[in-house]
């Protein structure tokens, strides 16, 4: 099925596996890849496949990026002028389950397995075809929107997203719309660090703006509903400068 990527961009489209069809909106990839020959011509293929891409030519700048623009999926080359995508794997993933797909010409067991054991979901090795890639783009793409649990438990803290009920030792809790799909997403991420600006995009759909407030109110809504306050190291902790998480308490 392929030509390789070498100066040529495959433009098949798949009728089968839009890749809009998540949550109705357009899939977003992150390439961290320094080689520009090669990131040009993968973004120019999956842009007419329907994903909107954002390229990093360098490895901190791909942390960067996506933390800042939270993607569905991330492409990542182990070359990279600066660090390497071993280490860009290392600090993605205490802040986020991002799918990663490790695209390197490395191909010997041992980066293969390093890089599954540092949290990447998928490897591929160059040169491959862009409709390969974009294959496998699909099908992480896939994974990570069914692999949402119906319910999540941190400790006494209960929720059941079908019903869109949660409770905290048994009793139910008294919350809106947004303050539950605040608490169900961080109780996703159980543990880790979420940005407001994640918060921003994911559970409001905004753009993120620095001075807007509208996260820390929520926040301070769902302590009180939750009998907490921000000092009294309950299920809600606020992480300096960077955002809060969830954790079991107990
Ligand atoms: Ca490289």
């Amino acid at each position: 099925m392929s030509e390789p990527l070498e100066g040529q961009v495959s433009t098949l489209n798949d009728p089968l596996f839009p890749a809009k069809q998540y949550a109705g909106r357009m899939t977003n990839v992150v390439l961290i890849e320094d080689d520009a020959e090669l990131s040009e011509a993968l973004a120019r293929a999956l842009t007419k496949q329907g994903y909107t891409t954002t390229v990093a030519v360098n490895g901190l700048n791909g942390v960067k990026t996506v933390v800042e623009s939270t993607p569905d999926v991330v492409v990542l080359d182990l070359g990279l002028p600066d660090i390497s995508g071993f280490d860009v794997l290392k600090m993605l993933r205490p802040v986020t389950t991002v799918p990663v797909i490790v695209a390197s010409a490395r191909d010997d067991d041992a980066d293969i397995i390093r890089a599954f054991d540092l949290g990447a979901d998928d490897y591929v090795t160059k040169p491959f075809s862009t409709a390969h890639l974009a294959a496998r783009i699909r099908a992480v793409a896939r994974r990570s929107q069914i692999s949402t649990p119906e319910e999540l438990r941190v400790g006494e803290l209960y929720i059941e997203r079908d019903s869109h009920t949660a409770s905290l030792s048994g009793r139910e809790l008294d919350l809106s719309p947004k303050l539950f799909q605040l608490l169900a997403h961080l109780a996703e991420r159980e543990g880790q660090v979420v940005s407001k600006k994640e918060l921003c995009t994911e559970v409001w759909d905004l753009p993120f703006v620095d001075t807007d407030k509208t996260v820390d109110v929520h926040v301070s809504w769902l302590r009180k509903a939750l009998g907490e306050t921000a000092d009294s190291n309950g299920y809600i902790r606020t992480v300096r400068g960077v955002g809060l998480k969830l954790v079991d308490p107990r």
